[in-house]
């Protein structure tokens, strides 16, 4: 915008111009001085005498010397010189006060020759304020870098500790690893003891005790098993394995484990597909089945009358297809201030709940940990004595329209079982079993000759390997965590050496990857622990059978020194004498003869061929590996007879026998 002309003012003459000049200096904001050559000040305005303090007559009798201290008189030539020569200066300086204050200042000193006159026309302006607010600022960076030098080391010793956390963390899922194989191997014992037991001849009394036992010690196995899983997924171990799988497969598979338990408490356990169901999703079908298999345990086990059903949907999470699973039951229920506690570890909703129902409050916990994992959410409704709802959504990992439709749902028809394990025939062979652990030896040695199978036995890796060099064996049972040699190494040098044995892995480890090392080892298959009679006998009809029996032991067993005969007087001594490890099984096969051939004389007495055959044939295995070749001699030759009908020596062999087993002793001096 031009200005407007009638505001601008003319001055015409000098005298005015002078006057306005004047007036203007005296009112400027800053302070403006005249100085001399020689320091004096020949001029000061009324902002200077204000800020310095002084009168105007005053300050016209001293020299800058007196007002700024940077300005003393002995560098007041030098400094003249330099403005003299550059014309103009900006400084910083300070000016002092009549009272003494001292006053930051920013000075602009301007050279200037008037009629052979010298001055420094010199405007100073009062920088209090401004160098205050520079402190301020500077303190305050100061401050910030502090903090921020706080916050770095703060931030190191947080990532120091998540570290530590990450390492204890990591720490500690080994340990329960290791703990857990070291749990395992215990109750491998504990739990098929008991089988065992369960199935012989023992009053009610004593079988409810015996039920007792395996009921403990599967829960503890559960319990194992738990705090294994969930110390897996804390330390970020849990590996998903997402595949294409089947969702009525995994249904049917829910539907069969926990049938029998909704059955024995008079449930209805129904599982109701909606229509249009894929019948393919993409998850881990393992992890959603523990999923499901936890919240229907959960419904059975808390409800006491009326029904669990197991409604699938299909929904949307997060914009994708996903299939929702709803828990119903007409249990308990749960309170609303218990329902957000339950999926916490340890968490139960009330104290009473382990004393009735029993658990430990981590299955909630895992299922949602694995539900999160899976890309999924878990949620509850319920009510008190009304009953509950988890509700499951996974997500489909596939688009639904593509897949073919989940049709006629079939609920899962349970096979038949074979009767009784004790009913089926017995099998034949010699089975070479590497275990150190004694308890275990004795149980997989009973296991295995109740079958009817030869068994002998090393207690580590090396001894399996020199056992097996001396001997004909048709399997080998190979227990992986050995002293001195372990499982995987035995293994693989007995590949290595060409040999086309069947080798089958037992090990009480639970880590995933497991079957794959042993596999790798080169062993056939693998059983886990606590061994399962019915998978341990499956995995020896299978194995046995897909390898033509060998030839029955000649040199290991058959080699029976010549004063061992039934005429010798001389007590038969076990050839595990010297085994401390291995002689239990000598003691026990001892402790358990007298009844073997009383059982043995009295189906011989009933004419009882089938049961007798069964019963020499598993004294003959038991014999073998209890270090007695001449007792096993002795019973190949009646079993032979049997199987042949040669009866009519029957008895004198029979009697020969038992005079053999009068001089059986675990030791020479017993
Ligand atoms: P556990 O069953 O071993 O105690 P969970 O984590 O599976 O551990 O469950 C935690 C708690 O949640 C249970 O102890 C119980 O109090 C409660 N709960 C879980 N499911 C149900 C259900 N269907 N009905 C009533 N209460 C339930």
């Amino acid at each position: 915008m031009k200005p407007d002309k009638s505001s601008i003012v003319r001055i015409d003459d000098d005298q005015s111009y002078l006057q306005l000049a004047g007036l203007c200096l005296e009112h400027a904001g800053d302070m403006v001085l005249w100085i001399g050559p020689d320091a004096r000040l020949l001029y000061v305005n009324d902002a200077a005498c204000r800020t310095l303090e002084y009168s105007r007559d005053e300050l016209l009798q001293m020299t800058i010397h007196d007002v700024d201290p940077n300005y003393p008189a002995d560098t007041w030539t030098e400094k003249w010189k330099k403005l003299k020569t550059l014309g103009s200066v900006t400084v910083e300086s300070i000016h002092r006060t009549k009272s003494g204050r001292e006053i930051p200042v920013q000075i602009k000193g301007n050279y200037v020759r008037c009629n052979n006159q010298e001055y420094n026309f010199a405007f100073a302006r009062d920088v209090s304020d401004l160098k205050k607010a520079q402190r301020e600022l500077l303190e305050a960076n100061k401050q910030t870098e502090h903090i921020n030098r706080h916050l770095e080391a703060s931030i190191k010793h947080a990532n120091l500790l998540a570290r530590q956390a990450c390492g204890s963390n990591q720490a500690k899922s080994e340990f329960l690893a290791s703990m857990s194989h070291e749990i395992r191997t215990p109750l491998h014992a504990i739990i098929g003891f008991s089988d065992i037991l369960a199935q012989e001849n023992i009053s009610p009394d004593q079988k409810n005790y015996v039920d007792l036992i395996t009921t403990a010690g599967r829960s503890l196995l559960g319990l194992i098993n738990d705090i294994l899983d969930f110390s897996k997924i804390e330390a970020g171990k849990i590996q998903l394995e997402i595949v294409e799988c089947s969702l009525e497969k995994i249904l049917n598979e829910v539907e069969a484990l926990l049938r029998p338990a909704a059955r024995s408490k008079n449930l209805q356990l129904e599982i109701l597909p909606e229509k249009n169901l894929p019948a393919c999703l993409r998850t881990d079908p393992a992890r959603l089945r523990q999923c499901l298999v936890n919240l229907v345990n959960n419904a059975v086990k808390f409800t006491q009358q009326g029904y669990v059903r197991i409604r699938v949907s299909l929904t949307k999470h997060r914009g994708a297809d996903a299939l929702r699973f709803d828990v119903e039951d007409t249990g308990i229920g749960i309170a609303p201030e218990d329902q957000q506690k339950i999926f916490d570890v340890f968490a139960q909703a009330d104290e009473s709940t382990t004393r009735k129902y029993g658990g430990t409050g981590l299955g909630l916990a895992i299922t949602r940990q694995l539900t999160l994992n899976l890309g999924g959410e878990i949620s509850l409704v319920s009510q008190p004595g009304q009953g509950s709802t988890f509700t499951l959504i996974i997500p489909a990992g596939l688009d639904v329209n593509k897949q073919p439709r989940l049709t006629d749902y079939q609920e899962y028809q349970p096979k038949k079982e074979p009767a009784e394990n004790k009913l089926l025939g017995p099998l034949d062979g010699h089975i070479l079993v590497a275990e150190d652990n004694p308890s275990n030896q004795i149980l997989m040695n009973k296991l295995l000759t109740r079958m009817g199978l030869r068994v002998t036995l090393a207690h580590d890796g090396q001894q399996a390997l020199e056992k097996y060099a001396a001997g004909r064996f048709d399997l080998i049972l190979m227990d992986m965590q050995m002293p001195r040699m372990n499982g995987y190494e035995a293994a693989a040098a007995l590949r290595r050496r060409g040999h086309c044995v069947p080798i089958i892995a037992m090990t009480a480890s639970a880590m995933k990857g497991d079957r794959e090392k042993c596999i790798r080892a080169g062993c056939d298959d693998y059983l886990a622990k606590p061994i399962d009679s019915q998978e341990l006998r499956k995995s020896m009809e299978n194995n046995l059978n897909s390898h033509p029996s060998a030839t029955p032991p000649t040199s290991n067993h058959h080699s029976a020194p010549a004063d061992q005969s039934a005429q010798d007087s001389a007590p038969l001594v076990s050839e595990l004498t010297d085994d401390p490890d291995l002689c239990v099984v000598a003691e026990i096969f001892v402790q358990e003869l007298p009844d073997a051939l009383e059982q043995i004389t009295a189906a011989a007495r009933r004419k009882d061929y089938e049961q007798l055959k069964f019963l020499i044939h598993s004294l003959k295995g038991a014999s073998g590996s209890a270090g007695y070749p001449a007792v096993m001699e002795k019973t190949l030759a009646l079993e032979k007879q049997v199987l042949a009908q040669e009866l009519e020596d029957l008895q004198a062999g029979l009697d020969e026998l038992n005079r053999l087993c009068q001089r059986v002793a675990v030791k020479p001096d017993a």
